[in-house]
């Protein structure tokens, strides 16, 4: 008890020290980024300039130029590329589904579709509808399956108040639903777009094929049509056909872009901050994740303007392939774990550029209540919350290998899956203070680890 006491009397002293030098600083770097941050002028520039830059593209490789260049202008004390082996999907061609029948009656309802990312297609196929609500009424109505499309009608949960815990439990149906039906002998699977929006564009996003069976096509209807489509299946036999072109090219070469500023004091200890460089090819990519692109390099621009000084050196890398491979992420580990590199962190910035409202982290109880300490130096900036549900997906690899602590920004997520993986996934959907605003609290967090450590 009197342990206690004394912690109370003298640690309130020390922290307020500590946080009245820490908060000028972190409001030097707020200013900084506020005044003068460059992160939308660099957007407008990917997403305008250079567009939908999916692994293998041409944009992909203009996309790692121009982030090495603006790199190298933000005031990196090295830039350098990181090659990897990355698979070059293409869509081949215009996506395309109509309702050909409705009880036998003909029709030709187009559906507003686009085909999965890694799907494979041949032209058309053409057959009965075999819609469902989920894996249960597939294992349920297996014997129904054969030579039918099968239509997953796998909607968010609007009960859950946070959009990607909805993500994580719909996604499955677009990862592994078309193997699940092939399996059963369907020769085409469309599933609803992973969203709440109440647009009608498609999403897409990548899947998986299960190689044990047959690679059938896959689409992702919009919400608009997918409402109709589930309703009309209720009570009618509908028949339709989807084409589809998608195909890959051989595996061709990538690259994760990485900037530093090196440590003062342990040069050789690594703290990195990250986005994906590449995107879906049908948007811009701008949320997803032009976003945590300028956001990782405003971060060092900004740190650097300021005069900052990093004990530990800092890392700033553009990942290669993130959206249909993680490819990128997955060198950087092995690369890390064949040097023998020490990391003392990893934070992305990969659930787009909206109002920050705090990070996800996955570290130790330790590591999470020291960071919870600082909640009073970011809550001015916008952020109100960690919570424990890891860092993003390049980085996952580090934690994985090297057993890193990662984080990932939260902005606020009620509209990021109106936009992800769509056509609307476009600059103008961008606001220039919010994403300024992430950034700040991305700087702030790295200069706080990297002065107290973890
Ligand atoms: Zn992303």
């Amino acid at each position: 008890m009197k342990k206690g006491i004394l912690a109370f009397l003298f640690l309130p002293c020390m922290a307020i020290a500590q946080s009245g030098d820490d908060a000028a600083t972190i409001k030097k770097i707020s200013d900084e980024i506020l005044r003068n941050g460059t992160a939308y002028d660099l957007l407008y520039q990917l997403t305008k300039q250079i567009g939908g830059r999916l692994a293998g593209s041409p944009q992909s490789a203009k996309a790692v130029q121009w982030g090495k260049t603006t790199l190298e202008n933000s005031g990196a004390d090295r830039v350098y590329l990181q090659e990897c082996m990355v698979p070059h999907w293409v869509r081949g061609g215009q996506d395309e589904a109509i309702i050909t029948s409705v009880n036998k009656s003909l029709t030709a309802r187009k559906l507003d579709v686009l085909a999965l990312g890694n799907s494979l297609g041949n032209g058309k196929v053409t057959g009965e509808v075999l819609a469902i609500a989920d894996f249960a009424e597939l294992e349920k109505r297996k014997e129904e399956v054969k030579g039918k499309i099968v239509y997953y009608n796998n909607g968010f949960d609007p009960t859950n108040v946070k959009p990607f815990v909805s993500y994580g439990q719909a996604g499955i149906y677009r990862r592994i639903g078309p193997s699940r039906a092939a399996k059963y002998g369907a020769v085409g699977v469309m599933i609803r777009s992973l969203t709440e929006s109440t647009a009608n564009d498609p999403h897409t996003g990548g899947m998986q094929y299960n190689d044990s069976f047959p690679k059938i096509p896959a689409i992702a209807v919009g919400p608009r049509d997918a409402d109709e489509f589930w309703e009309l299946s209720k009570k009618a036999t509908i028949t339709m056909s989807m084409t589809t072109h998608g195909h890959f090219l051989p595996d061709t070469i990538g690259h994760n872009v990485i900037a530093e500023l090196t440590g003062t004091e342990f040069p050789d200890q690594f703290i990195t901050v990250g986005g994906h460089l590449d995107s879906w090819d049908v948007n811009e990519g701008a949320h997803d994740d032009g976003a945590g692109v300028v956001h990782t390099i405003e971060v060092m621009r900004a740190l650097e303007a300021i005069g900052y000084k990093p004990k530990h050196t800092l890392r700033f890398v553009l990942f290669a392939n993130e959206e249909n491979g993680l490819r990128g992420g997955t060198k950087y580990a092995a690369e890390a774990k064949a040097k023998g590199e020490k990391h003392l962190f990893a934070l992305e910035s990969d659930a787009g550029g909206f109002t920050p409202r705090g990070f996800s982290l996955g570290v130790s109880k330790e590591q999470m209540a020291k960071i919870k300490g600082w909640l009073p130096l970011l809550s001015p900036y916008g952020t109100e919350e960690f919570t424990t549900d890891g860092g993003g997906a390049d980085i996952g690899p580090l934690n994985r290998v090297l057993g890193t602590p990662v984080g990932e920004l939260n902005p606020d997520p009620q509209r990021y899956f109106d936009l992800h993986h769509a056509r609307s996934d476009v600059f103008e959907n961008v606001n220039k203070r919010e994403l300024l605003l992430g950034a700040v609290n991305m700087a702030a967090l790295i200069y706080l680890i990297d002065k107290y450590g973890l």
